[in-house]
Formats: C-alpha cells, sequence, structure tokens
C-alpha cells in the first residue's frame, strides 16, 4: 500500500471520518482512511440522514446524487404523552423546503456514495479490512500515526500488520474508540436509562410500499422501533440498561412475546427471530471528552462524544464536526503550519453544539425514556404540551433545532462543487 506520504491518516470511515476523507482530498490533501470491516453493511448504524447534511451535500454538488439513493421521508418528530397518544413536536414541513424534512437513508447507502465521491479525488485513499490498533508516538510523545493490522474477511485472520505515519491523525472510530483509548484520554459518562437490542423481522408482499416511518411503540418498561427496510424491517427493542443477561435467559420465546406485545401486527412472523443470537445488543453510551486533541491527534464525531440515538442526530452532529475540522484544518496542512492550536480551534467550534444537543438527549432520557424503562407512562414537561398543543407555530424552534441543529456548518470553498459535477 503506497501511504507513506499521506498528510493525513483518518481512522474510522463511518459518517465523520469519511466527510472529513472526502472534504481534505478535495483541498487537494493526501489523505488515508482506515476501516475495520470489510464493507459498510452493518445492521444498524442509524439512518436519518437532516437537513443539515442534505443541504452540505448540495453544496458539495452531490446532492443529485443524493436524492436519488433509495430514501423515505420523515415530515415530523412526536412525543409520546401520559394518555397513550403522541403529539408532534417537530414539525418539519414548517421549514423552507427542500430542506424540510429528514431523509432516512440506510446508512451503508449513504457511506458508499460519500466514498464513491471521494474516490474521484486522486488524493484519497481508504483502506477497508485496516484496523488500527495502537497509536504510534514520537520521541516527545506526539502521535505520528498508528499501527494496524488487516485480517483476512472469511477467517479474521490477521493477515498483515504495520505502522502508518502523517502529520495529522484523527480518530473518528466511534463510541468504543481504541484510538482513544491508547492516547490515553478518559471520556466524562452521562447515565442512559436504556440499551438497544437489533434484530429484522421479514416484510410481507403486500407491505412493499414506500413507508416513511420509524414507528415507535411505547410499552410499559420497552419501546419499540421499526424502520422499513427493502424487504425487511429493522427493529430496534429498547429497554432498561443491563437486561441484556435477562432477555438471554428467558430465551427466544419471552423475546417474541414482547415484541408481539408491542407490534401485534408483527406478532405472526416474530418465530423468524431463531434463538437470541439473532438479537443483537447495542451497548447505548453518551459521553464526550472534556480536551479533543493531543499533540498530532484529534479526535471528533462519537470517539469524542458519543451520542445517544434519541432524536436521531449523532450521525448529522459527526458530519458537522468533519466539516469543521476540514474548514480549520485544510489550509494549516496544507501550508504545512499545523500545530495544537488548530486541534483546539476545532473543539471550540464544535464545543457549544455538542453540549445542547447532549443536553436535550439527557432531558429526553429522563422525561420520556427512564420513566417507561420505570414502567410508567412517558411523560414530557408539562409546560412543554401545553406551548406544543396551543401554539402549533411553536413546532417550527425543534423543527430547526432538529433538522440543523445549532451552529449548522456549511461546505468551505475548496470543498464545493457544481452540482454532481
Ligand atoms: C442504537 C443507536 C441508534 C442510533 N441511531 C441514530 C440515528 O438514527 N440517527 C443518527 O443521526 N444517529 C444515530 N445514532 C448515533 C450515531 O450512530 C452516531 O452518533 C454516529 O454514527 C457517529 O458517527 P462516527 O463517524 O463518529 O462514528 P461511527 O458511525 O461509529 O463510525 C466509526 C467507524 O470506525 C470504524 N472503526 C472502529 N474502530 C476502528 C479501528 N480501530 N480501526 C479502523 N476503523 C475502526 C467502525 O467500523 C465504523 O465504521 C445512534 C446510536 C445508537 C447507539
Amino acid at each position: 500500500m503506497e501511504t507513506s506520504n499521506t498528510q493525513c491518516l483518518v481512522v474510522g470511515g463511518g459518517p465523520a471520518g469519511i466527510v472529513l476523507g472526502l472534504l481534505l482530498a478535495r483541498a487537494g490533501l493526501r489523505v488515508t482512511v482506515l476501516e475495520k470491516h470489510a464493507d459498510f453493511l452493518r445492521d444498524f448504524r442509524g439512518d436519518t440522514v437532516h437537513a443539515s447534511t442534505v443541504r452540505l451535500l448540495d453544496e458539495l454538488g452531490l446532492g443529485e446524487g443524493f436524492r436519488r439513493l433509495p430514501q423515505s421521508q420523515l415530515n415530523n418528530f412526536r412525543l409520546p404523552t401520559e394518555d397513550g397518544e403522541s403529539v408532534v413536536l417537530a414539525d418539519f414541513g414548517l421549514l423552507k423546503a427542500p430542506y424540510n424534512y429528514v431523509a432516512m437513508v440506510p446508512q451503508w447507502d449513504l457511506l458508499d456514495f460519500l466514498v464513491e465521491a471521494a474516490r474521484q479525488e486522486p488524493t484519497f485513499t481508504l483502506l477497508m479490512n485496516t484496523e488500527a490498533t495502537d497509536v504510534v508516538r514520537d520521541a516527545a510523545g506526539a502521535v505520528e500515526g498508528v499501527r494496524f493490522r488487516t485480517r483476512d474477511p472469511q477467517s479474521g485472520e490477521t493477515m498483515d500488520t504495520g505502522e502508518l505515519r502523517a502529520g495529522l491523525t484523527v480518530a473518528c472510530d466511534g463510541r468504543g474508540s481504541i484510538i482513544r483509548q491508547r492516547a490515553g484520554m478518559v471520556p466524562r459518562e452521562f447515565s442512559v436509562p436504556f440499551d438497544t437490542w437489533w434484530f429484522r423481522l421479514p416484510r410481507t408482499a403486500s407491505e412493499h410500499d414506500p413507508v416513511a416511518s420509524i414507528s415507535p411503540r411505547f410499552g410499559r418498561g420497552d419501546v419499540l422501533l421499526s424502520l422499513t427496510r427493502k424487504d425487511y424491517h429493522q427493529i430496534a427493542y429498547l429497554a432498561a440498561k443491563g437486561l441484556d443477561a435477562d432477555l438471554r435467559r428467558e430465551g427466544a420465546q419471552a423475546f417474541r412475546d414482547r415484541i408481539s406485545r408491542l407490534r401485534p401486527d408483527l406478532a405472526d412472523r416474530v418465530d423468524t427471530i431463531r434463538s437470541m443470537d439473532d438479537v443483537h445488543l447495542l451497548d447505548v453510551k453518551l459521553n464526550r471528552l472534556s480536551r479533543w486533541h493531543r499533540p498530532g491527534l484529534l479526535l471528533i464525531g462519537d470517539a469524542a462524544h458519543a451520542m445517544s440515538p434519541a432524536g436521531g442526530v449523532g450521525i448529522n452532529l459527526a458530519v458537522q464536526d468533519a466539516v469543521a475540522a476540514a474548514r480549520i484544518l485544510a489550509p494549516a496542512l496544507l501550508s504545512s503550519t499545523l500545530d495544537e492550536s488548530h486541534l483546539a480551534a476545532v473543539q471550540k467550534r464544535r464545543w457549544l453544539p455538542t453540549v445542547l444537543v447532549q443536553t436535550f438527549q439527557r432531558v429526553l432520557h429522563r422525561g420520556v425514556f427512564a420513566r417507561v424503562m420505570a414502567g410508567h407512562e412517558p411523560r414530557p414537561p408539562k409546560p412543554l404540551l401545553f406551548v406544543i398543543r396551543h401554539f402549533p407555530g411553536f413546532r417550527k424552534l425543534p423543527a430547526r433545532m432538529i433538522a440543523f441543529g445549532p451552529r449548522p456548518e456549511h461546505a468551505p470553498g475548496f470543498a464545493r462543487r457544481k452540482p454532481d459535477a
């Protein structure tokens, strides 16, 4: 692999890493992205592409191609209420077109699409099946690259190991960031009342209409979300954190009963859950680092601040981090003047949006999820319900906050292109 003259090494090919790689390559920088998996086909990585990201894709000249990806549109975001009903918290239809919806796009389609765009740039390199295992430091302790191993996709056996060096390493390796751990950085953890279990259920022939919905169902102690894929339902079961061992001890039939209770319309196919091996735990985390950088190293996206699925904003926040990072870092990397102050500037730019969005998620955790997990009806704050019900125009404010987030980023000039050029 010819990567010896890489200027920026990006660890992790999720939304943050791929967008950062694309933008830096468009600035003419030699960038190498390492992704430990052989493809982007993970069952669940979140599907929501918010207006801030759609607008960014337009600015990058990729909007038309993005709109051709199979997708559906979410027009509002509802909050469950104590009477078992729900109320519209955010009405995206009140926002100005064409950024007046949340697109639901399987994340592998989005990542494949972005990688295809990045591969148009001669200075972009993506190494799949390549896992960073440690940081490499210089004599003064500054990070100057990573150790990696490549694996055989079939057997999982290690095929090769080595080191890659660059002037800057950016860790975009998600919630379980190995780079963060090896750099000795420990995030502050916030309590999360639930975990998520993922599985698939088939769609029947009569259901093959496009459905744009997350279809939340609230029970006493659990929640079910379903995303509609081409020929199956991707289901998320949410229940109290730490319940995994109990669920597995209870076994598949008890789990099928839980699902049928929440979604009687899917009871006819829960038998396709053959055993609890078909049900995958995703340990939900909400945390953030107080400092996102060290000499030679920057962390962005979930590696710097793991997001809960509440509100479905993490992908978009990770993308926004990448855009801000590219805008601030590209000129310094091009002129070889990069120092830690540039890395600190990225954190400074993205700190407020991160804290605000995580605070919003913690309010949702307390007001909705913690109550449901404890077997109560969800109880959003009464003043909020009063305002939503009596002043429908208010729904534009949360819609804007969810669709664009605080301090939305725009594509830097060097990355902009004419539509789908
Ligand atoms: C259950 C759940 C549901 C969610 N749903 C949504 C949603 O609907 N919408 C939304 O916006 N957000 C959602 N989120 C949050 C969202 O998934 C994250 O905030 C977002 O994916 C962060 O992007 P990222 O690029 O920082 O990290 P990730 O998406 O985690 O990407 C990290 C990448 O790095 C790779 N990697 C990891 N370690 C290494 C290594 N050592 N070497 C090389 N590669 C490595 C991984 O394979 C992965 O491809 C959800 C989160 C959870 C837990």
